[in-house]
């Protein structure tokens, strides 16, 4: 039998984790689904930023490079955050955006390919990646006179051929929620001799990541998703310790120098990690990916990320079976993976007609999740559902469901807004039906 309101409230009554939830200042009346995209405010933020440009910027000066150990920023937070993605003390660090540190990365392990394995001319990744992951693979490629080959994630084995120097893939896919096992892809990469890099955007904070664990070679990640970083948060950086030191990586700026304050005219790289910045940070954003972090640090003494897992499976399981027995009989799929091994933190429910309408429907009542759409010729049909429209492609109306502040009772009224939005046809009123430029 499905569940009922009751047992949702049950479930949030023995929640461990539902003290978190408090750490966000999060609009009364929203239930908001879309923290894999932009993640919440934490309650600490506001004043945190204050103090930093009031009294370390305003009172402090200059000399808060120091005194306010503005200038490891990008190492502290690296550590914080490699607590979260399997990583060791000092082989992170927090800088730039994820398209520039993906441009470091790429390069580093394109330049050692080269070296090793000159033959190698292709690099690979999947075709539903991201875009500015394949933008910027595609700059590369044409820079360095390599082929940018994009399959589909069931192709992917069949592609690890020895003219395959890199294989660069998103751990949880943007638009599907589909999760890849980073182990046993990395591994078989490295048993065809091709080096890994590995997108976290959407796994860093949502779901468990061991980077060492999986000997993967590279990774980048995103700080203003699962992270609460705040819009535009810096990303960060992870580069195998055993890689870390070979290649310096392309935007060799002066914060990554060996002793940045001695002002040689020559670039001589940091050793390990720190080679990764380019330039002076924005601390200001820094700050705010601080108290972002802490917010998902705040779970370790209660599991840490296999907790966080655990909730995010039970809320994505609980949505499914709410929006199926709910919502049946109004063409929603699911392009989600049902398999928990292959599920990372969000639910993409697939429709051929209607879906922006419907999210825009559902804004309008408080329920903030997304619209992706099926337009583009790189989106294969899904698994389950009909597929009739103009390309075949089904669009998407995206869920992201972060464990630290999203309930169960929550989920319930999300599908009850979705339910009452179908049936009664709102989601067909013109205001649902202009598109705005961010979807
Ligand atoms: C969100 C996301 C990005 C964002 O890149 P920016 O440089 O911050 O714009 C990159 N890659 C993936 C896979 C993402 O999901």
């Amino acid at each position: 039998m499905s569940k009922t309101l009751k047992d949702c409230r049950a479930l949030d009554a023995q929640d461990p984790l539902r003290a978190l939830r408090h750490q966000f200042s999060l609009p009364e009346g929203v239930i908001y689904l879309d923290g894999n995209s932009l993640g919440a405010l934490p309650k600490t933020t506001a004043a945190r930023v204050a103090e930093a440009v009031t009294h370390e910027w305003g009172q402090g000066l200059i000399r808060s490079w120091n005194s306010a150990g503005w200038f490891d920023m990008p190492q502290r937070l690296g550590n914080k955050i490699a607590q979260l993605i399997g990583a060791a003390p000092g082989e992170v660090v927090a800088t730039d955006s994820t398209s520039i540190n993906l441009y470091k990365v790429l390069s580093a392990a394109l330049h050692m390919a080269a070296e090793d394995a000159p033959t190698r001319k292709v690099l690979i990744s999947e075709r539903s990646n991201f875009p500015t992951d394949l933008y910027i693979a595609e700059g590369l490629c044409r820079q360095r006179g390599l082929r940018l080959v994009l399959v589909e994630p069931e192709d992917l084995a069949d592609a690890l051929t020895a003219d395959v120097a890199v294989l660069m893939l998103t751990h949880v896919n943007y638009r599907t929620g589909a999760m890849h096992n980073m182990k046993s892809v990395t591994a078989a990469a490295h048993n065809a001799g091709i080096l890994t890099v590995w997108d976290l955007a959407h796994s860093a904070g949502a779901v468990p990541v061991d980077l060492n664990g999986a000997r993967a070679d590279f990774s980048v990640g995103c700080g203003y998703k699962y992270l609460n970083g705040g819009p535009g948060a810096p990303a960060f950086v992870w580069v195998n310790p055993k890689h870390a030191d070979r290649f310096w990586q392309p935007l060799s700026g002066w914060w990554g120098h060996a002793v940045p304050f001695e002002f040689t005219p020559d670039y001589r790289p940091a050793p390990g990690i720190t080679r990764y910045l380019c330039g002076t940070q924005p601390i200001l954003s820094m700050v705010a990916l601080e108290c972002g972090l802490d917010t998902v640090l705040a779970a370790q003494p209660m599991g840490g990320t296999a907790a966080l897992r655990r909730k995010s499976l039970a809320l994505t399981d609980l949505f499914i079976e709410l929006v199926e027995t709910h919502c049946s009989g109004h063409g929603l799929g699911l392009a989600t993976p049902r398999d928990h091994a292959q599920r990372g933190s969000q639910v993409c429910l697939t429709r051929q007609t209607g879906a922006y309408a419907i999210v825009q429907a559902l804004i309008a009542r408080g329920v903030i999740g997304d619209f992706r759409s099926g337009d583009s010729s790189t989106f294969r049909q899904a698994q389950d559902g009909p597929c009739s429209g103009k390309t075949g492609m089904p669009d998407i109306l995206r869920f992201g469901f972060t464990p630290l502040y999203i309930g169960f009772e929550d989920i319930w009224n999300a599908v009850e807004h979705l339910k009452q939005v179908l049936e009664t046809a709102e989601w067909k009123k013109p205001e649902f039906n202009q598109k705005n430029a961010v979807t």
